[in-house]
This record gives structure tokens, C-alpha cells and sequence, in this order.
């Protein structure tokens, strides 16, 4: 394995080469920054033994940085064009396997089970400089989605990464915040400024790394009702909790209140003053509610 250390230089003469233009719509700011590159492979956390799943390789700058740490890269692009720019930039590796594919139509427990887990000791690894345009629901498919990830570093707008890491009662506080601390421990591994990118993108990004929990940080009856819960209470944001899930599994106004006292909640609170906890108890009190 070879590491290129002109990546963005080597870029410039490759996008000529292939006559390559960007295309916003899916959302193609690249990477021209190598400290950024560094920092996001580094902080992956990734050793010999792992698999790592790429999403999005772009023109292969990440996929080379993190391919110096891992035992192998599945990079998994949706732009046929730039399959053959892939298998140029990434000619000096033999650990990496392109997937031309869209990553919200890709099974990747299949990508898992048909490229293996390299070594005994060996984890999965979710990385990505993440297209704007998708970011939640490609951070929701993989919360989702039950693979074995350990980690899932990805960057993404800073507005975003914002609302993931927000504390009860602030702003950006909200359902993904909610989503995101049921399923792992985020983290943030540094800023970035929207000139470490070509072309520039109006927004400055964060690199977050999500550890993911081993055991969820609450049991309740039922984990989509929780998550139809947190959805209800968020969908009516300026109401109070009581009107707020009036209606969530054919709830009637008159018991939504009591349902909320027995979880130990003022009806009168707004959902972004609730806890992680407090949508659990309400969930599992919606349920005892709806099913006797
Ligand atoms: N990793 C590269 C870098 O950092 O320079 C490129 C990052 S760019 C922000 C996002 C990449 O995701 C682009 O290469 C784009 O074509 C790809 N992409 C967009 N939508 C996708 C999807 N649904 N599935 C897989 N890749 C996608």
C-alpha cells in the first residue's frame, strides 16, 4: 500500500484528465484539505482487522487515508462517473473494493457478509464526508439499519451536527437529537471551514464521530412507538405535550393528559424540554394506554 501525499494537486490533473465536473445535485464538495483528511481518518478509530464502509468516495482522498489504517475499504459511490477516476486514484491499494451503488438502496449487511470482516479482532467502520442534500436520512438509514458498526465518523453540515449534539431545552434540540443518543454516544472530532472544500459550499461543516451503544441507554415496550412518540411531540413543537400527542395511536384529548402524569411529565411541557428518559416513560405509558 502507497500513500499519495499530493492528494488534491493530483486531483486538479485527474478531474481534467476525465473531463469531470461536479454535480450539485449529489451533492459533490470535495475534500482539498489534507489536515482534514488526516484528522477524520485518525479519529476513526480504525485498525488492521477492521472493515470500513465508505460512503461517498468522491475522487478517493478519504478512501486512501483511511485505507492506510484498515484492512479493507468497501467504498460505496453513486456517480458511475467516477468509477474509473477511482480505479486510478486508488490503483497502489489492494484493500479496497468501489461499489457503484446508491447507499439508501444498498443492503449493508450484505456489503458486510460478501466482503467479510478481515480480521478475529475486527470491527465495522462507517465513514463519510457526508452529501448535504441526504445527510439525515443516510444517519437515520444507518442508526436504523442494525449493522454491527462500531463507529460511524461522518462529516456534515454544521447545523446539523448541531442539532445531534444539542442539550434538552436549547434551539437545535429535537427529534434527531433524541434519535441519535438512543442508538450511540456522539462526539464532536473537529470543525471545518467551508473553504477546506472544492467547489466552496455556502456552509461550514463538523466532523462527528458516533460511538455506538452496545446496550441502549433506555428499555421500553416498544422502540417505534418511542420513536412515533418523540416524532409526535417534535411534529407539534409549539404545542404542549398534551396536544401534542393527542392523536398518536388513536389517543383521545381527555386521556393524553393523564397518560403524561402517569409518565411523571407536566402536560403543560414542550417536547424539547423532555429527556431521552422522559420520551421513554411516555412511550411505555402511550402504550399501557392504547392497548388496554
Ligand atoms: N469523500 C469525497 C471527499 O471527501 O472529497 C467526496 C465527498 S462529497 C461531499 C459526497 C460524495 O457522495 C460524492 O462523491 C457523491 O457523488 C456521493 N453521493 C451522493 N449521493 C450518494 C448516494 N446516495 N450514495 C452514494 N454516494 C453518494
Amino acid at each position: 500500500m502507497k500513500r499519495n501525499n499530493s492528494r488534491s494537486a493530483r486531483e486538479a490533473g485527474i478531474k481534467r484528465k476525465y473531463g469531470f465536473h461536479n454535480s450539485k445535485s449529489l451533492g459533490q464538495n470535495f475534500l482539498t484539505d489534507d489536515s482534514v483528511i488526516d484528522d477524520i481518518a485518525a479519529a476513526s478509530k480504525i485498525g488492521p482487522e477492521d472493515l470500513v464502509i465508505e460512503i461517498g468516495p468522491g475522487m478517493g482522498v478519504l478512501t486512501a487515508a483511511v485505507a492506510d489504517y484498515a484492512g479493507r475499504v468497501v467504498a460505496i459511490e453513486v456517480d458511475k462517473r467516477l468509477i474509473p477516476v477511482l480505479h486510478e486514484t486508488l490503483a497502489d491499494y489492494d484493500n479496497i473494493e468501489i461499489v457503484n451503488a446508491d447507499i439508501m438502496k444498498t443492503d449493508l449487511n450484505e456489503i458486510i457478509e460478501k466482503y467479510g470482516i478481515p480480521g478475529p479482532e475486527g470491527k465495522v467502520r462507517i465513514v463519510g464526508n457526508l452529501p448535504y442534500y441526504i445527510t439525515t436520512p443516510i444517519l437515520m438509514m444507518l442508526l436504523e439499519s442494525r449493522i454491527p458498526a462500531e463507529t460511524i465518523t461522518i462529516m456534515m453540515q454544521k447545523e446539523v451536527a448541531e442539532r445531534i449534539m444539542a442539550d434538552p431545552g436549547s434551539r437545535t434540540y429535537g427529534a434527531l437529537t433524541v434519535a441519535v443518543s438512543y442508538y450511540c454516544v456522539p462526539s464532536i472530532v473537529r470543525e471545518v471551514s467551508k473553504e477546506c472544500f472544492s467547489p466552496v459550499p455556502k456552509v461550514d461543516s463538523t466532523v462527528l464521530r458516533l460511538d455506538m451503544r452496545h446496550e441502549k441507554p433506555v428499555t421500553v415496550k416498544s422502540e417505534s412507538l418511542l420513536f412515533e412518540t418523540v416524532k409526535a411531540g417534535f411534529g407539534k413543537r409549539r404545542k404542549t405535550m398534551a396536544n401534542a400527542i393527542t392523536g398518536l395511536r388513536g389517543l383521545e384529548k381527555g386521556m393524553a393528559a393523564s397518560v403524561l402524569e402517569k409518565a411523571g411529565i407536566d402536560p403543560k411541557r414542550r417536547a424539547e424540554t423532555l429527556s431521552l428518559e422522559d420520551f421513554a416513560a411516555l412511550a411505555d405509558a402511550v402504550y399501557e394506554a392504547v392497548t388496554e
